[in-house]
């Protein structure tokens, strides 16, 4: 058990990563109480069944008043209503914080709205599961996955330190940057391959018709791995392409540019060039693999299929 980070900690958005953050929390004892809030009376009913919390609120800004951390665990584009609702509640010298997937919009939403002698320090959780909801939180999400901090220019050193302090209690690695160049990293590392996964079982869906059940038999061929991906939450994905918009499109734009040299490779016979890319990418699958970000277990651990 750690020192407490926190007397009193709100949750504001109680779906997989909130849920998670409060037994990540409790787990190691990083906070006094943990109040919870949730947009629907459905969801907030689960947490306390869950026994997630110390007390439930159906008004974001009763779970935020008198917390010294406020975390919004809820999608990037509302981010900007709650934190106007909460505004006048938050305590002085508290900290607010989210764990959205996109930054720079979140700050440019969040920030306006925060009172003198409230510290702002945003934060994104690299780890995730194609499941949300209260249920879907586990207290080993964070175990070595990465939590990025992107402090903006101003921000108390003390508050980014204490920031820090939790995301390592909770089990992750922690590394600050820039808003902006988070928000470019993650559109090639997270954004495009969900964009790619999405479009493709929705090719392979529309080609259904034709195939029937060949695309669900034959799945374990690479299209599964792809499935997982694209089950993730429809409403958090809408916002995070909505709210990434420009680092998206210029990542888009290079993965198109690429695929176009593979068609080109394809249709001309150019076997070396295949052979070269294809060489490339195993190391960087290996690499990944030998920092511990993945299992070395063939076909993810799964069974050898076919
Ligand atoms: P989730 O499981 O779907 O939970 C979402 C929470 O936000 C729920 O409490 C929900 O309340 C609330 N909510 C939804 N729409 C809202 C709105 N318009 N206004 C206020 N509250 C709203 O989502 P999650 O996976 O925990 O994701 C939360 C945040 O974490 C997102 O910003 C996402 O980008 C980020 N993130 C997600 C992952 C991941 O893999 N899932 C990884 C890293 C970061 P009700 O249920 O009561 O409607």
């Amino acid at each position: 058990m750690s020192e407490p980070v926190f007397q009193r900690l709100a949750l504001i958005g109680i779906g997989l990563i909130g849920a998670s953050i409060a037994l990540a929390a409790r787990r190691r004892g990083l906070v006094g109480q943990i109040a919870i809030s949730s947009r629907t009376d459905k969801t907030l009913k689960r947490a306390e069944e869950l026994k997630l919390g110390d007390s439930y609120h159906a008004d974001a800004a009763a779970a935020a008043k008198d917390a010294d951390c406020v975390i919004l665990c809820i999608p990037v584009g509302a981010c900007g209503a709650v934190a106007r609702h909460i505004a006048s509640s938050l305590k002085s010298g508290a900290i607010v914080s989210d764990v959205g997937s996109v930054k720079g919009s979140v700050i440019a939403q969040v920030q306006p709205h925060l009172p003198k002698g409230v510290e702002f320090v945003p934060a994104h959780p690299v780890a995730g599961t194609e499941y949300s909801g209260p249920d879907a939180g586990f207290a080993e999400l964070f175990d070595n996955r990465w939590c990025i901090l992107t402090p903006p220019k101003g921000t108390a050193p003390a508050a980014v330190e204490r920031m820090t302090r939790f995301w390592r209690g909770l089990g992750a690695n922690v590394e600050t940057m820039d808003a902006a160049h988070h928000d470019l990293v993650l559109a090639i590392t997270s954004h495009v391959p969900h964009l790619i996964a999405y479009n493709i079982v929705g090719t392979a869906a529309d080609l259904e018709a034709v195939t029937q059940s060949e695309v669900i038999k034959f799945s374990a061929g690479g299209f599964r791995d792809f499935t997982r991906i694209a089950a993730s939450d429809p409403t958090m994905w809408r916002d995070v392409f909505l709210h990434n918009k420009e680092a998206v499109l210029e990542m888009l734009g290079r993965f198109n540019e690429d695929l176009s040299a593979l068609q080109r490779a394809i249709r001309w016979g150019d076997g070396e060039a295949l052979f070269n890319l294809f060489t490339r990418t195993r190391a960087i699958r290996r690499g990944i693999i030998s920092v511990g970000q993945e299992t070395p277990e063939p076909d993810f651990g799964r069974r050898r299929e076919g």
